[in-house]
């Protein structure tokens, strides 16, 4: 199959790896020749370019930009592809694009990995990033089975866990594992800061990375999180600063018992999320 993926990233370089490995054809379309140049040379993608009329044959499209630059690409992909191409896109919001991206193109289909890291660029692309991790597609009334199909068996050929929700759902559910906790991850590193004693960083050891690891991400993808996801990251910072108020009270009067009880009740949580491992 021929596949176009718009922006040779970290999400876009690591699909264009993993898909090519399977003997698809990628083409790849950056902004950027110093990236095409890199793409080629590393055999991520078979075509480069920076001309979305590149990807005028490709029977699948993946938009792996930054979120604010989905929507235009999906409507200058529209002038230049053929009419049976299927887009996906693979932003971390939905509510704010899937049902303008129906408007531009009949076959779109919005969809999203959960998976990535605190790097960027092409250089952080890497094969095997969404085996056993969640992929959320979120197809509307207006998605088609057939362009549906064809996203879904790709999905699951990169080994991806498949779960289906609609994209306000979505927007929800990503609030509150991811884009809160990157604020409140960086209001950790914030806090560092604030406290005005640098000796603490000397200190700071494994548990400090893992908390801080996605307040200390990409910077434009966290504000495009917070900014495309407004209402529902609201929502959850609301609930959180209440949680986070009624542990310092415990604090404050000495419960060690209820302190005690709420992270009894956190440890059997993480336990039921992640596994008995975590
Ligand atoms: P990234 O590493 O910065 O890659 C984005 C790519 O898009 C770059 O290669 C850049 O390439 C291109 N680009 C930048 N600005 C653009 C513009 N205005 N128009 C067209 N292309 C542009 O970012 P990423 O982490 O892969 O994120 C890409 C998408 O994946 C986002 O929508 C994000 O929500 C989603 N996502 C990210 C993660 C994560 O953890 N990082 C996880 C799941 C989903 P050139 O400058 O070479 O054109």
């Amino acid at each position: 199959m021929q596949i176009g993926i718009v922006g040779l990233g970290l999400i876009g370089g690591s699909l264009a790896l993993d898909l090519r490995l399977q003997g698809h054809q990628i083409y790849g379309v950056t902004r950027n020749p110093s990236t095409a140049a890199l793409a080629l040379d590393q055999g991520v993608v078979n075509r480069a370019g920076k001309d979305l009329a590149l990807l005028s044959s490709c029977e699948v499209i993946f938009v792996c930009t930054p979120i604010d630059a989905v929507l235009p690409t999906i409507a200058a992909l529209a002038r230049v592809v053929g009419t049976e191409s299927v887009i996906t896109d693979v932003a971390s919001v939905k509510g704010a694009i899937v049902p303008q991206a129906e408007v531009y193109w009949p076959h779109f289909v919005g969809a999203h990995p959960m998976a990535g890291s605190a790097e960027q660029g092409l250089g952080a692309a890497r094969s095997g990033l969404f085996v056993g991790r969640p992929y959320v597609v979120t197809p509307t009334q207006q998605t088609r089975q057939v362009d549906l199909d064809q996203v879904v068996s790709l999905i699951a050929a990169l080994g991806a866990r498949l779960i289906t929700l609609d994209p306000e759902t979505h927007d929800r559910a990503c609030a509150r594992i991811s884009h809160l906790p990157v604020l409140v991850s960086a209001a950790l590193l914030l806090n560092l800061e604030a406290a005005g004693e640098p000796g603490a960083e000397q200190l700071a050891s494994s548990g400090f990375f893992d908390t801080s690891r996605v307040g200390g991400g990409n910077p434009q993808l966290g504000r495009a999180m917070a900014e495309w996801n407004q209402q529902a990251l609201l929502a959850e910072l609301d609930r959180y600063l209440e949680i986070l108020q009624s542990l310092r009270q415990t604090v404050a009067g000495a419960d060690w018992l209820t302190v005690e009880q709420s992270l009894l009740k956190t440890h059997q949580i993480r336990r039921r999320v992640f596994g008995s491992d975590s």
